[in-house]
């Protein structure tokens, strides 16, 4: 029995529990209509679970709309974020038909190929894009969705997989190196292809046929690099409460055509930094050192930079609830830039130097004891650009190659 059965018989356990939720549906489609009047700019009130209702009244009275969950290149986190609404992911089973979800149920790309342009109503679209079957399905389920969501951080802004945009000659020195440099996969190559190492091909010629597998590019894009996106959903993953937002606008607009928010809206986070989120308080105390969480006994309700730990909050946007901080983690920047910066490392940088010991200390601070302090930032451009290279002016990593 798929995962998708179990949680559909469970939900014909709690059918007689349906009827008495109906009214309380009828009253939240009533509240998304007053919410969705309020939304005059492009952002949706976040750290608020969306109001679903137990359940919903059975399938909308226009007939199920067709709802496809595509992952790119992608970890798997956002889909299994989809089902932090718990119990209330079986109303996208009243709602939707789910044409397609790779991690949780069939739906073939000849399947979604032969629908006509426009038959799917929704699709929700996690993970940057890395190679040429990314870019193929993810163009296709475009034709044939009305929105299409941008669904956490790797969607949105590259995330992880575009970190990878600072290897400098791409995807040649990242398949060598994966498979001829790792301890592993140098012992197999050293065992088994001493004279010629062997990396994945991607085509080969069988008998029975050409086998291929996709093409990496050399610079890991955004989803709205490659394709016209609607809606943002940013995180990674992204929060329960922006999650039942994102149910909610859908299931609002299939079963009472409950208008949509603007296109380009993001959906979960708020007009402020992090650091507005963060209950921890900030003395703004000068930076003379950089210590990893591990290292500082951390102080309750203290602000964790005033700490010595590099916390990305002055630079991202707020929306989460400030989850890690909360959890005596700093934020690593995972919603993303305030809407004032373009480049969330870039504005971090700036705010680290702020921080600097440079004008109370030693007016003529030099510039050695300014790369000592810098050079304690373990990576900084992973630290910085963690999760928004893909969208980053700084596009590539280069070479130095003697002023060529
Ligand atoms: S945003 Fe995070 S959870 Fe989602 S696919 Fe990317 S790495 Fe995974
Ligand atoms: S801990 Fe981080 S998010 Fe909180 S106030 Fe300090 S810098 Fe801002
Ligand atoms: S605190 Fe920062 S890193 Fe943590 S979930 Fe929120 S935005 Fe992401």
């Amino acid at each position: 029995m798929s995962f998708l059965d179990k949680l559909f018989k469970k939900k014909e356990s709690v059918e007689s529990a349906a009827k008495e939720t109906v009214s309380n549906a009828a009253k939240a489609v009533d509240k998304a209509a007053a919410a969705a009047a309020d939304l005059g700019e492009k952002v949706m009130h976040p750290l608020e679970m969306a109001d679903l209702g137990e359940l919903l009244p059975g399938a909308p009275s226009g007939g199920k709309i067709n709802l496809a969950i595509y992952w790119a290149a992608a970890c798997g986190g956002c889909d299994v974020s989809i089902l932090d609404v718990n119990e209330r992911i079986l109303t996208v089973g009243d709602m939707a038909n789910i044409v397609m979800w790779p991690v949780a149920a069939d739906g073939k790309e000849k399947d979604i190929a032969a629908m006509e342009d426009g038959d799917i109503t929704v699709s929700i679209i996690s993970g940057a894009i890395r190679n040429t079957e990314n870019e193929h399905m993810v163009k296709l389920l475009r034709q044939k969705s009305k929105i299409v969501v941008a669904y956490g951080t790797c969607a949105c802004f590259g995330g992880s997989p575009a970190l990878a945009n600072l290897v400098p000659d791409g995807k040649d020195d990242i398949l060598n190196y994966v498979y001829t440099k790792t301890p592993t996969s140098a012992n197999f190559q050293a065992d088994y292809h001493k004279d010629k190492p062997v990396i994945p091909q991607t085509s080969y010629k069988a008998p029975e046929g050409e086998l291929t597998l996709p093409v990496l590019f050399d610079t890991v894009k955004t989803l709205d690099q490659v394709i016209d996106v609607d809606y943002y959903v940013p995180g990674c993953p992204p929060q329960q409460e922006t999650i039942s937002q994102m149910l909610k606008a859908v299931a609002d607009f299939a079963y009472a055509g409950v208008a949509l928010p603007p296109k380009g809206t993001t959906i979960g986070i708020t007009t402020k930094t992090m650091c507005d989120e963060c209950p921890r308080k900030k003395a703004n105390a000068r930076i003379d050192k950089f210590l990893d969480p591990y290292q500082v006994n951390v102080e309750e309700g203290k602000c964790l930079m005033d700490q010595g730990i590099l916390c990305l909050g002055p630079s991202t946007i707020g929306g989460c609830g400030a989850k890690c901080t909360k959890a005596g983690q700093p934020c690593r920047g995972c919603y993303g830039p305030t809407a004032e910066v373009q480049e969330q490392g870039a504005s971090m940088f700036t705010a680290v130097a702020s921080l600097m010991p440079i004008l109370d200390d030693d007016p003529i601070i030099d510039e050695e004891k300014i790369i000592k302090l810098v050079s304690e930032i373990k990576d900084p451009l992973g630290y910085f650009y963690a999760f928004t290279m893909g969208k980053a002016l700084i596009k590539k990593a280069v070479k130095e190659t003697g002023g060529q």
